[in-house]
């Protein structure tokens, strides 16, 4: 069971939910969720059967970017260049491998679509996503982390035509298709645009034409070189696949300058420079549960529920 309650208040560290005109529950909200939500406006409750979740959103003021990191998606990784010239690869694999997993589970199962296997499989899918989530939300976090440190804007691919590019007819193997359809990868961009824009820093999407053949350096289209490099037959440079993709996305898909940090002036002629921005930001969801072992969110709270005061009150 799982309702989305609307009409709620908090005051006095209770949360006011009404179950019927003029009739309310309360519940005694912890000291750790009081603390999240307080200077954050509560935008939704929702109540199951052991937990209560609260989302909450917050202004922030878009900082003006020093510099750009390009994040860009690959098989198992997702590699991040900064125009500092910083560039990390963070693993996937392990996230893939459930999803792979699950998916073929569920082939096995397909013509059997009573009731009972699609609620088994519900679960199932739920499993999976519980283990899938942890892993995303702390790369997520790490890249935003890394962002905010520095005052960096963050520059993604936007996703649009990419289960199109990948389908069949296209050059690459069937399992490379497969693949790369079964990654995650939206709910990263998700996670990564959420946490930044929380911390008031900017995210730019740029189609993904031409990221990955284009040489980061001068610009002109790369040859294939041995598995994983590319060779610029204008600048002679071999450049590091993954690698080059991400300072390509970086710089908004323009120009990287051959030596020191490339103009920030390029990217910031495709996105205009905005007066300050007031933007209204989703957080994440605030929940008291009972005890769990997997948090689905990081920013989930853990709270027995014998803890909870809750109690009917008619007014
Ligand atoms: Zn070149």
């Amino acid at each position: 069971m799982l309702t989305t309650c609307y009409g709620f208040k908090i005051q006095n560290g209770l949360l006011r939910l009404p179950v019927r005109p003029r009739r309310y529950v309360y519940v005694k909200l912890n000291s750790r969720t009081l603390q999240v939500l307080s200077g954050h406006d509560a935008r939704s409750v929702t109540l199951t059967s052991d937990s209560l979740s609260i989302t909450y959103s917050k202004e922030t003021v878009e900082i003006e970017p020093k510099g750009y990191v390009g994040v860009d998606r690959n098989l198992d990784n997702v590699t991040v260049a900064s125009t500092d010239g910083r560039v990390r690869t963070f693993d996937l694999s392990k996230a893939n491998k459930i999803k792979a997993d699950y998916r073929y589970v569920k082939s096995r199962f397909k013509r059997n679509d009573s009731r009972t296997m699609a609620r088994v499989f519900s679960k199932y899918g739920e499993k999976q996503r519980n283990r899938v989530q942890p892993i995303l939300h702390n790369v997520s976090r790490r890249i935003v982390d890394d962002a905010r440190t520095k005052r960096y804007g963050t520059v993604m691919e936007k996703l649009t035509g990419l289960r199109r590019l990948y389908r069949r007819g296209s050059f690459r193997s069937r399992n490379y298709r497969a693949r790369m359809n079964n990654w995650s990868y939206g709910e990263l961009q998700r996670q990564i645009e959420y946490k930044a824009r929380w911390e008031g820093l900017k995210v730019i999407y740029v189609p993904a034409r031409n990221t990955s053949k284009q040489c980061s350096i001068c610009g002109y289209k790369t040859l294939e070189s041995t598995q994983r490099k590319l060779w610029c037959p204008k600048c002679g440079t071999v450049l590091d696949r993954d690698e080059n993709a991400a300072r390509n996305i970086a710089s908004g898909g323009l120009r990287f300058s051959p030596d020191g940090p490339p103009g920030e002036a390029m990217v910031e002629e495709r996105e205009p420079e905005n007066a300050t921005l007031i933007l209204k930001v989703d957080g994440g969801k605030l929940s008291q549960q009972p005890t769990t072992t997997t948090r689905p969110d990081e920013e989930d709270l853990t709270e027995p529920k014998n803890k909870h005061l809750v109690y009917s009150v008619s007014s």
